[in-house]
């Protein structure tokens, strides 16, 4: 019934007790969840989890924090280990200028060498922003320039206007349990005008628990009370907003068999 567009399984919080984690999701109708990888050194353990669960599939990616450890890790690199059967997705990749973890200049250098990947493997995208929008918009846009590719800005909490522009890229939009926070009301007001085919759903487990899980380690089960959430937010049933959520998730991410 729903679709949880991005969560880290392989994280600790969830990777001491994962059989127990995918059962309880299982149980709040999240039959499908992407297993989203930041470092090359756990691709292999993320891949692994995808393979033995039916519904889990695998993203490959290097997030922005890492950029610095993994220059390494090149177009190529990302292609090959693209090519499993299981995964689905380039990244986390993009930029993060809130924590400057990572070189800003490598950040950006990283994150064009998901873009590449993605184009050519025909993959969509999953970009991670932070305090970097303007910087975000015009490198999408460069890079769309040269050859179009897809993707979702996950863990959506830029403006209004950054919005606007990444839907007019042709990138969908992914809302995480930060919309059901009581001061996320300009969040709110955002995720409203997102048009339902655009709409992804996701936890980020193991952070950030929606209300009414706040405090607790969150886990894909919990992508169901932000579904409810937003449903009653945008005004429709969530029997409809699981529907629309999980049909663009399976468009987006085509590799994913239904
Ligand atoms: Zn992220
Ligand atoms: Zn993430």
């Amino acid at each position: 019934m729903f679709v949880d567009s991005h969560c880290h399984l392989n994280y600790a919080g969830l990777i001491e007790d994962q059989g127990a984690v995918i059962a309880r999701a299982r149980q709040a109708g999240v039959e499908t969840m992407l297993n989203i990888s930041t470092r090359a050194s756990e691709w292999q353990a993320i891949v692994g989890t995808a393979e033995r669960h039916d519904g889990i599939w695998a993203s490959i990616g290097i997030h922005p924090h890492e950029a610095d450890t993994h220059e390494h890790v090149d177009t190529e690199r990302l292609l090959e280990a693209a090519v499993h059967e299981k995964v689905v997705a380039i990244g986390e990749t993009g930029l993060d200028y809130y924590y400057d973890k990572s070189d800003r200049e490598r950040q950006r250098r990283s994150f064009r060498s998901h873009i590449v990947a993605a184009r050519e493997s025909g993959l969509p995208l999953i970009v991670h922003t932070r305090d970097a929008e303007e910087d975000t918009y015009e490198l999408l846009a460069d890079e769309m320039g040269k050859g179009a590719f897809s993707g979702v800005i996950h863990c959506f909490t830029a403006s209004q206007d950054f919005a606007e522009k990444a839907l007019g890229l042709g990138l969908y939009i992914s809302l995480s349990g930060i919309v059901t926070f009581k001061n996320a009301k300009a969040l709110q007001q955002s995720a409203i005008t997102v048009p339902a085919d655009r709409l992804l759903i996701e936890t980020d487990a193991p952070f950030l628990a929606p209300v009414p899980h706040r405090g607790q380690t969150c886990e894909p089960a919990f992508v169901s009370d932000t579904a409810r959430f937003l449903a009653e937010l945008r005004g429709e049933a969530v029997e409809e907003l699981a529907a629309t959520t999980s049909a663009n998730f399976h468009r987006l991410f085509s590799k994913a068999a239904a």
